[in-house]
């Protein structure tokens, strides 16, 4: 979505970009180096469809090949194109090294609207797709690795991750040339809901900050909050799911394509994407909340906490200065334009950046690429070696008591979490949870500890360019 006069996604991107390096002491050269995109590979394929051959065009962009593999994930829609490809590789570069995955950037996308095609058919299309990049290593699990993203998931990444072996089958670590495949395909649990789980450790973080809440003019903790979000597919979904259901927020609108709910009481997140997948992804008709045909205005409704997780450019100079949630948290990659991005914290509203806030997938995918590495499930050595060595010490405490007649007790409850080992999904959020604590501490120290920035973005940037230059630095550029 581009309104007339602003720039494109990828010159935001940049003009972003721009802001940060300003602040910082880095040469021209490097700067530029850092800013541009290396290449993008453009694909049109043919495959045969319904008795006739229908043509596609693809594209797999590398922002960054400063650390390899190259990482992003790969977006089925109708509204991709090179400048959406290559600004959304550019934030991979950035938020790789935000979040400490060792990974340089990119992106891939498929012009097309999956909901199109059958099953079959978008198998057919996705594998003939995947062939034309491996082909050219543009999957490849030392080189680029996939994952999913808009109109893209689970069983997408399991037909590419197949199609590289059939392709390459002496290939060892072929498993590891895709990530979010589905857990008994080489994947990692956790990874389905990892973005929008990711949301929700990343506003914990930012709620354990008063000074940071009270920039927002909030008090207090998620408890309560009125949110609207945007979106209801994976990362929304969950997202808008965990913080109703585990921290108390009250989701008081779903902006979806078709549309807006909503109900100031709280809406049942669960029972609305129940309700949108048997009625061919709309909400219309849903028998909870007040149905409003203009889903966008709702954005500029009253609440404590925003949540676009659908798609870039929806805050954008035309509606910005309408806006007046006081926090925003950027879900989706590119919601918020240069232009609006600039209205909204004149307006002092606090943005917690894509970069960061949607983090939590490149995260997961990270473990799951290192599983597919180790070839053994992360938990498997020393889950059951854990419980042994707790289990000793619940009985030797339970001895004590007894033998000295203290006549201690533990809880039931205690008892049994303590004696349970980590299993893999306990694992991935343990290391998502950090990784989202780490790299939030990170920006804030820069963010309060650095003259001249003045929001979250900017710092998330500072640091960032800070780890890319650092690897150019030390690679002789
Ligand atoms: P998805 O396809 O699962 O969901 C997108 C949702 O947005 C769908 O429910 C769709 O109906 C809705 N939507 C589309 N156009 C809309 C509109 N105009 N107004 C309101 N709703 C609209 O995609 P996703 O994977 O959840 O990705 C959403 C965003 O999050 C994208 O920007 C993506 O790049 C970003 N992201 C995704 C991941 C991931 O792991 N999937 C990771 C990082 C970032």
């Amino acid at each position: 979505m581009q309104v007339t006069g602003e720039p494109s996604f990828r010159e935001s991107v940049d003009l972003m970009f721009n802001r940060a390096a300003k602040l910082m002491d880095m040469s021209p050269g490097l700067e530029q180096k850092i800013r541009v995109c290396n290449s993008t590979y453009t694909v049109r394929f043919g495959v045969r469809l319904r008795g006739k051959i229908e043509t596609f065009t693809g594209y797999r962009s590398v922002h960054s090949e400063h650390m390899e593999p190259v990482k992003g994930g790969i977006r089925f829609a109708l509204s991709v194109n090179q400048d959406e490809v290559e600004a959304l590789a550019a934030l991979m570069t950035y938020k790789c090294a935000l979040v400490e995955t060792p990974f340089g950037g990119s992106k891939g996308g498929l012009c097309i609207d999956p909901r199109q095609w059958d099953e079959h058919e978008l198998e057919q299309i996705t594998r003939r797709f995947a062939y034309e990049l491996i082909k050219r290593d543009l999957i490849h699990p030392a080189q680029n690795v996939p994952a999913p993203d808009m109109g893209t998931g689970e069983r997408e990444m399991a037909w590419i991750a197949d199609q590289y072996m059939r392709m390459n089958t002496t290939d060892i670590n072929g498993k590891a040339c895709v990530t979010g495949k589905p857990p008994h395909a080489g994947g990692i649990q956790g990874r389905v809901e990892a973005t929008g789980r990711g949301v929700q450790y990343a506003l914990r973080e930012f709620f354990r900050h008063p000074e940071d809440v009270a920039r927002a003019g909030l008090s207090g903790g998620l408890d309560g909050k009125r949110v609207i979000i945007q979106g209801l597919g994976n990362v929304g979904y969950h997202a808008a799911k965990f913080l109703s259901e585990e921290d108390g927020c009250k989701v008081i609108a779903i902006i979806e394509r078709d549309g807006a709910l909503l109900d100031p009481a709280g809406l049942d997140v669960e029972d609305v994407r129940h309700w949108m997948n048997g009625h061919g992804g709309l909400m219309e008709g849903y028998p909870g909340g007040t149905h409003v045909a203009d889903g966008a205005a709702v954005l500029e409704e009253d609440c404590d906490l925003l949540i676009p997780a659908a798609l870039e450019g929806v805050i954008n100079l035309e509606n910005a200065a309408r806006i007046k949630a006081p926090l925003i948290i950027e879900a989706a990659n590119g919601p918020i334009t240069f232009g609006a991005d600039e209205i909204l914290r004149q307006k002092g509203c606090v943005i917690i950046p894509d970069m960061y806030a949607n983090a939590g997938g490149v995260t997961v995918s990270y473990f799951e690429w290192v599983k597919n590495l180790s070839h053994i499930r992360f938990g498997r050595m020393q889950r059951r070696a854990e419980e042994a060595r707790s289990r000793l010490l619940v009985e030797e405490l339970e001895r004590l008591s007894a033998d000295q007649h203290l006549g201690w007790t533990l809880g039931a409850g205690f008892k049994e979490k303590f004696l349970q080992g980590s299993d893999e999904l306990a694992l991935v959020r343990s290391g998502l949870d950090d990784t989202m604590r780490t790299a939030y501490q990170a920006m804030r120290e820069v963010w309060h500890g650095r003259e001249g920035v003045e929001d979250l973005r900017v710092a998330a940037y500072i640091v960032s360019i800070s780890r890319v230059a650092q690897t150019y630095r030390s690679k002789g550029l």
